[in-house]
């Protein structure tokens, strides 16, 4: 059993809606939910209302169905959109509703089912849905992720421990990493939380660097250079309206862009990767004038080998981030399987596709000027951790002076 969890569940809505989402009185905010997440979805729909909320849309979407459909509906079903699905996001769009979502179905929902159908219905709904999705991606309107722990994904989590058991431990994990104790106080730290990674970010944005240079006893010595127009964001976004929501709860990080071609030297893994339920361990990576020359793993190396062999620019860096070593999620030490949580445990980069808004006006450049701005394209984008107790990262300004980012794992100022 979790400890207070009826407190726990409460508080952590108030933290999805009132600091996730920031909903504002007026608002109709839409929650996209699942049968699954009945609990956590009724107190968000009150914490919604509590906050001001003009009308509050909560739809459900049940796994069950959503795989026997793949596998047993009419193959025609799947090449086209439902008029009605399309109508309500564009609806969504028209009344500017905060969107609230939830990460946490069985990562194997659709194990089996003939790929032709999932690619079929992927071509309908990515251009139906694209106006909806382009200004969420864009912070036009107001949208946060949060979690709810199913079986299959508790029981990947802890290996040992079965049904129940798997679930109250990863409910536990949760609560602790985000920063809640059943004391009603979680907005509160949170809102603490977010002022001091927006304090950091400020600073880094200051300095401007050029590069920065990571070190540890792992063996890591690599340099990364920075797009002259670079922009560490951290933590919260502002919407056109200028409310500030938290898009990713819980979070960590504070991230921008390399120059794709300024890294040199080698980065070691500080922990293992999961992809596609495989792990890679143990590795490290060479770059040279930004290019992935050579790699090495001591354990599950062609995992690595795949997903860099992607396209040219899985080649190439897309992201850097720095997350302090003493931070909650990398203290429960446990691998979440899940981004949201796993890329929040440790300073980590990507190789893949950089964020466009990594550079000042990146949204409205094209691939060429973004490419030319630093900014790396790939169709993939996979985070590795490198922060370890001992990293240091020292930054170098334009003018050369050298200024520490991190001591001994955490943050230097
Ligand atoms: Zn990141
Ligand atoms: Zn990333």
């Amino acid at each position: 059993m979790v400890q207070n969890f009826e407190a726990k569940l409460s508080e952590y809505a108030h933290l999805l809606v009132e600091v996730g989402l920031n909903v504002q009185p007026g608002q109709t905010p839409s929650i996209e939910s699942n049968v699954e997440y009945v609990p956590l979805t009724r107190q968000c729909i009150a914490a919604c209302y509590d906050c001001g909320a003009r009308n509050v849309v909560a739809y459900y979407g049940d796994d069950f169905a959503t795989r026997e459909a793949f596998l047993r509906a009419d193959a025609a079903v799947f090449e086209e959109y439902p008029s009605y699905m399309k109508a309500r996001v564009d609806w969504f769009l028209e009344q500017k509703s905060p969107r609230l979502s939830f990460t946490g179905s069985n990562p194997e929902l659709l194990k089996g089912v003939d790929p032709a159908r999932i690619q079929a219905r992927r071509k309908v709904s990515g251009p139906a849905t694209k106006p909806y999705f382009d200004a969420l991606t864009a912070n036009k309107l107001q949208w946060c992720v949060g979690a709810y722990p199913t079986l299959a994904w508790a029981e990947k989590v802890f290996p040992d421990k079965k049904g129940e058991q798997a679930m109250d431990a990863l409910w536990d994990a949760i609560f602790s990493v985000c920063r809640i104790t059943g004391d009603g106080k979680a907005v509160e730290r949170w809102k603490e939380h977010v002022a001091a990674l927006t304090r950091r970010t400020k600073a880094l944005n200051d300095y401007r660097f050029a590069s920065l240079h990571y070190s540890n006893r792992l063996g890591t010595d690599l340099t990364i250079r920075l797009p002259e127009r670079h922009v560490w964001t951290g933590a919260s976004a502002f919407t056109p309206q200028g409310t500030q929501f938290v898009p990713n709860m819980p979070t960590e990080e504070i991230f921008t862009a390399p120059r794709w071609d300024g890294v040199d030297g080698r980065v070691y893994a500080a922990l293992p990767l999961a992809m596609d339920g495989n792990l890679v361990k143990d590795f490290y990576l060479d770059f040279k004038d930004g290019r992935i020359v050579d790699i090495h793993a001591g354990e599950g190396e062609e995992y690595l080998r795949r997903a860099i062999d992607t396209d040219e620019g899985a080649h190439y860096l897309g992201e850097v981030a720095l997350v302090p070593y003493d931070s909650p999620i990398r203290n429960t030490g446990i691998l979440f399987y899940n981004t949201l949580f796993d890329e929040n445990a440790s300073c980590h980069l990507a190789f893949g596709e950089a964020y466009p808004d990594c550079v000042k006006g990146g949204e409205d450049m094209s691939e060429e000027e973004q490419k030319a701005a630093g900014l790396n394209q790939s169709m993939t984008h996979v985070d590795f951790m490198v922060g370890t107790e001992d990293l240091s990262i020292v930054g170098t300004t334009h003018d050369g002076k050298e200024i520490p980012v991190f001591v001994d794992g955490n943050f230097a100022f």
